[in-house]
C-alpha cells in the first residue's frame, strides 16, 4: 500500500486487478470463441399457470471456454455488447434457437406451436439490419413469425423514439411477439406502454421473489395485482421469471399472471429436455 497524501491510503487490489485480466483475455477471445463454435444455448421452458402446460422456452446463451469453463451470460455479454461482437453472436443465438423451435414444432403440430423467446440487447435493437436478419432467419427456417418472442429489457426502451420503435413495430405487424424483460425495474412510465409494439410483460425476479416471504407485504401484492390487470386491459400477457416454489406459483397464478418460468418448474438444460416434456404433455 502507498501512502496517496494525508492519511488516505490507495491499496493495491490484486483480485480487481485479476478481474480486469480475465475481463480483458475473455474480450479478446470473443471472436475467435464465435468461430470456434464455442457457445452453446440452453433452454428454459415457459409453462402456462393454469394447466402447467409448456408454452415455449426461453434461450439463454453460455460459453464453453477452453480454460475457464462454462461461463454464463453475465460474464460474456457486457463485454460483447461493448466490442460489438454481441451483434454476430445474437444473431447466431437467433439462427440456433430458431432453428431449434421449428425442429420441435415439426415433431408436434398439435396443441398450438411451442414459442421460442431470444433476448435482444440494445446494440443489436439499435443496429440497422434487425429486421432484414429476423425475417432471413425465419424464412430460411420456416417457422412461422408467430412462434418467435423478442424479449427486449424495459431500460433498453425507456424514452425510446419513434426511430429505435420502428424496427420492433415491423416485427411485430409480422407477428413476432416483442416481450419487455425485468419488467418493473426500469421505472417507465405505465401510461407510456400503449406506444409501446409490446405484447408481453416479463415481470422481474424481485416480484417473484416478494411472493415468497411470510407473510406477503401487502404493498407488493397490491403492486402485482395492479400491473396485471393494467397489462391485461392493454391486451399484454404476463410472464413471471424466478418461481422457485409452488407456493409462489401459486401466488401468482391467483394474480392473474399467465405464464411463469423457474427453477421449480426446470432450470435451463439441453435442448432435448424441451422435447421430452412437450411429449409428456401430449400424452
Ligand atoms: P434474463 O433474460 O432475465 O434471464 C433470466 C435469468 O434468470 C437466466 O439467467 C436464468 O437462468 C435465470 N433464472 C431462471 N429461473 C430462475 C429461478 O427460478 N431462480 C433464479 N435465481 N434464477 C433463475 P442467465 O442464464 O444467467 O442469464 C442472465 C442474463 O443474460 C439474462 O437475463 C439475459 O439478460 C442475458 N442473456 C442470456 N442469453 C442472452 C442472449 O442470447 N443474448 C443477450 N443479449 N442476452 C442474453
Ligand atoms: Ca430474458
Ligand atoms: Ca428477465
Ligand atoms: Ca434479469
Amino acid at each position: 500500500a502507498k501512502a496517496a497524501g494525508g492519511n488516505r491510503f490507495e491499496r493495491a487490489d490484486p483480485e480487481a486487478d485479476a478481474r480486469a485480466i480475465t475481463r480483458h483475455g475473455l474480450t479478446t477471445a470473443l471472436p475467435a470463441a464465435l468461430d470456434r463454435g464455442e457457445f452453446f444455448i440452453e433452454y428454459q421452458p415457459l409453462v402456462h399457470l393454469g394447466d402447467g402446460s409448456v408454452h415455449g422456452a426461453e434461450a439463454l446463451v453460455r460459453w464453453c471456454h477452453p480454460q475457464h469453463g462454462v461461463l454464463g451470460p453475465d460474464r460474456f455479454i457486457p463485454l460483447a455488447e461493448h466490442t460489438g461482437l454481441i451483434v454476430p453472436l445474437g444473431r447466431w443465438v437467433l439462427q440456433e434457437a430458431v432453428r431449434q423451435a421449428r425442429f420441435w414444432n415439426r415433431s408436434h403440430a398439435d396443441g398450438g406451436p411451442l414459442r421460442i423467446n431470444v433476448n435482444l440487447s440494445p446494440t443489436q435493437l439499435h443496429h440497422p439490419n434487425l429486421v432484414a436478419d429476423t425475417v432471413d432467419v425465419l424464412e430460411r427456417s420456416g417457422l412461422d413469425p408467430g412462434a418467435l418472442c423478442l424479449e427486449v429489457t424495459e431500460s433498453a426502451l425507456i424514452g425510446a423514439d419513434e426511430d429505435l420503435l420502428k424496427p420492433l413495430r415491423q416485427l411485430a405487424e409480422m407477428g413476432v411477439d416483442i416481450a419487455l424483460d425485468d419488467f418493473g425495474t426500469g421505472y417507465s412510465n405505465l401510461a407510456n406502454l400503449r406506444r409501446l409494439p409490446v405484447s408481453v410483460l416479463k415481470l422481474d425476479r424481485s416480484f417473484t421473489q416478494s411472493m415468497q416471504r411470510h407473510p406477503i407485504d401487502p404493498v407488493d401484492l397490491k403492486i402485482v395485482e395492479g400491473i396485471v390487470s393494467l397489462a391485461h386491459s392493454l391486451e399484454l400477457a404476463v410472464t413471471v421469471e424466478g418461481v422457485e416454489t409452488g407456493a409462489q406459483a401459486e401466488q401468482l397464478r391467483e394474480l392473474g399472471c399467465d405464464t411463469a418460468q423457474g427453477w421449480y418448474y426446470a432450470r435451463p438444460g439441453a435442448p432435448d429436455r424441451i422435447h421430452s416434456l412437450v411429449l409428456a404433455d401430449a400424452v
